[in-house]
């Protein structure tokens, strides 16, 4: 097979894998598979360059860069629809239509989803184009970005036509959206207010590769052309999906407006159910030729028709404004309500978000406020009902300090958010600091949960997170629910943790706007926590995707000097701050199949730096020697039971230098 051949036939086995996953839902190879695979193109393209295709596969991995979004006239118009809000509108709208057509009419139902509109433009079955709606008439060519959405397809496959225009919504699940917020919560970073704006604005985000890594998704459900092979708007959704677009499975072909309203009632009460936001049903006249008889206003088609499902929301009487202080020391204000039913839950608490919103809404404890629930987690208040203030009621005062340890709050300017300044002596500050510390993504420690970490800064064992280090079974032993198991599996948890590499130990650390993946940025670039702590803010934004925000808290966390000492207690007890060797470079499948015991001490490398090199290259380390041992490493003062055993068993007994030659 020639090269040219190789990277054609990879192309089309990713197609079609993406394919089964993303649209299908039915994948055939392990996600492993899949990466090998993409990873085996890259390489081939890189080294062939001649053979590019601006829809290989290996473009939706992003790192294209947009500074400004050229504009683009649709070739057809994106008109909006009008809106209706009750059943007696659908019925006028039907009756107006079937005497304009003269005669009964078929519809589909599709859900509406919340999303932002695009746009795709196909030639000979390739994406050619992604433009957003914009005005409708013409919109922003945002393709390099829709590219990296997985269910978008980048070749079609069947009897499409030539050339197609095909119109949907790009969404964000609530899934992903959680997520998202979850990390950048556990940034210290604002979370982002709904689904709906967030999916908008990644289309416009310059760079794609930060696309990539949000997990939108493509909902198809229009097709635009002069010369469709279809006669209606629900075989044209049938023949998308054939081609393998991502068409809503919850479409539905109806033969009357009865039929209708029961669909609008059915999703009213199941809207929940689906992973995306909706806010609404889409009506359209089935027919074409009936469409075109139809027609269009000058904003609208008359031939469809959405109905707007009732935002979800209760009124209810606000009792207490209180305030949450959070692992960064932001202050969250809470509305504390009587229960009352919302989308299905019972809501007794509401964010009012900051002083900015509490004050804009006048909202005041006593108030009869109106709670609604839309993409987001929590739900929020959107306004007061003034009918029912008691004017008896007193402005809100914001807190003016701490409600856990009574500091004086500030604010920065240009910043939403209250703080409280107490960063060593803020009990929910040092809880949620040491809690992040602990947690999975940072430090891992097995045997030690959040509730725990309360207990133990409760009881006055720790006050901050290099304290674990010098926790004894002993000190934990006296703790509420504490067994002998459990505070051994404790103790032994962190002592483990010492083994964490250095880019999450920077993450564990709790700097502010500092998550996972910048923590990976600053760790890849300088190396060492030494040369991050010397670093100026100059030097920090000149790395790859640091901003000023980010570089300003990663000096201002530095310039403390009871972090400094926190930092170097963390060395004294054996942390990780620099990278070992250069991590990916050193990897390999040379000691593939190969067991070894690590004994003894060594001159040139740590017994934990040994065992990470050993498995990079595809070794296995054992605790113990036995008949499947294939090496042992043996180190200075290794006991002589085990050389005893080694002999006996004949394992090959090496030095640290004859290792380290069999990896060079
Ligand atoms: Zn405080």
């Amino acid at each position: 097979m020639t090269t040219q051949e190789q990277i054609k036939q990879l192309r089309e086995e990713l197609h079609r894998h993406n394919y089964l996953y993303y649209i299908e839902d039915k994948p055939e190879i392990s996600d492993y598979d899949f990466d090998m695979k993409l990873k085996e193109l890259q390489h081939l393209e890189e080294k062939n360059p001649e053979f590019e295709d601006p829809n290989s596969p290996t473009r939706r991995v992003g790192g294209a860069i947009t500074k400004n979004f050229n504009t683009v006239v649709h070739d057809y118009r994106m008109y909006s629809l009008s809106n209706s809000y009750s059943k007696e509108e659908l019925e006028d709208w039907e009756n107006r239509i079937e005497k304009s057509v003269g005669g009964k009419l078929q519809y589909v139902c599709e859900l509406k989803y919340d999303g932002a509109s695009i746009s795709l433009t196909y030639k000979n079955g390739k994406l050619q184009r992604a433009v957003t709606r914009g005005d409708g008439f013409q919109g922003d060519d945002v393709t390099n970005n829709i590219k990296t959405i997985r269910s978008v397809p980048l070749k079609l496959k069947g009897d499409f036509p030539e050339k197609f225009d095909i119109r949907g919504e790009i969404v964000l699940p609530y899934e992903g959206f959680a997520k998202m917020n979850a990390e950048r919560v556990e940034a210290g970073e604002e979370p982002y207010a709904n689904p709906r704006n967030t999916a908008s604005g990644s289309l416009k985000l310059q760079d794609s590769a930060e696309v990539a890594k949000r997990p939108l998704e493509c909902l198809l459900y229009s097709l635009v052309a002069d010369n469709l092979p279809v006669k209606s708007q629900f075989e044209g959704l049938e023949k998308a999906r054939e081609w393998g677009f991502k068409v809503p499975p919850e479409a539905e072909l109806k033969n009357s407006i009865a039929e209708v309203l029961d669909y609008v009632n059915y999703w009213d009460q199941h809207r929940h159910d689906l992973p995306y936001e909706t806010d609404g049903v889409v009506i359209k006249v089935n027919s074409f030729d009936q469409q075109d008889e139809l027609g269009y206003t000058a904003k609208s088609p008359r031939w469809a028709i959405a109905y707007k499902f009732k935002a979800e929301q209760e009124s209810t009487k606000l009792n207490k404004i209180t305030y949450q202080v959070g692992r960064t020391g932001a202050i969250t204000p809470v509305a504390n309500l009587d229960p009352v039913q919302l989308a299905g839950t019972t809501v007794k608490r509401a964010s009012l978000h900051n002083a900015d919103q509490i004050e804009k809404l006048d909202v005041r404890e006593g108030d009869t406020v109106f709670v609604e629930k839309g993409g987001e987690i929590i739900p929020k208040i959107v306004g007061v009902d003034f009918t029912q203030r008691d004017p008896e009621t007193l402005e809100t005062k914001y807190a003016e300090t701490c409600p856990e340890c009574d500091s004086e709050l500030i604010r920065k300017e240009g910043e939403a958010q209250h703080y409280c300044p107490n960063y060593n002596g803020c009990p929910p500050q040092i809880i949620g600091r040491i809690q992040h510390f602990i947690s999975r993504k940072a430090m891992d420690i097995e045997g030690l949960g959040g509730e725990t970490v309360a207990l133990l800064v409760n009881a006055n064992l720790i006050t901050n997170y290099a304290d674990l280090y010098t926790l004894k079974k002993e000190d934990v032993l006296p703790l509420e629910r504490m067994a002998e198991k459990s505070a051994e599996n404790l103790v032994s948890g962190i002592e483990k943790s010492k083994e964490i590499p250095f880019e999450r130990v920077l993450f564990a650390l709790g700097i502010r706007y500092v998550g996972e993946t910048v923590a990976k940025k600053l760790a890849k670039h300088y190396k060492n926590i030494d040369a991050l702590a010397s670093a100026s803010t100059e030097d920090l934004t000149a790395v790859d995707e640091i901003g000023e925000r980010i570089a300003q808290s990663v000096t201002d966390f530095f310039t403390s000097e009871e972090n400094r000492e926190l930092i170097q207690r963390l060395k004294d007890y054996g942390l990780q701050f620099e990278i070992i060797a250069e991590e990916l470079e050193n990897q390999s499948t040379i000691l593939d199949g190969n067991t070894f015991v690590i004994s003894g001490v060594f001159e040139k490398v740590s017994r934990n730096e040994l065992k990470k090199m050993i498995e990079d290259n595809g070794g296995k380390v054992s605790g113990s020697i036995s008949g499947k041992t294939d090496y042992l490493v043996a180190g200075e003062n290794m006991g002589p039971s085990k050389l005893a055993k080694a002999e006996k068993v004949g394992t090959k007994i090496i030095s640290e230098n004859e290792f380290l030659q069999m990896l060079s």
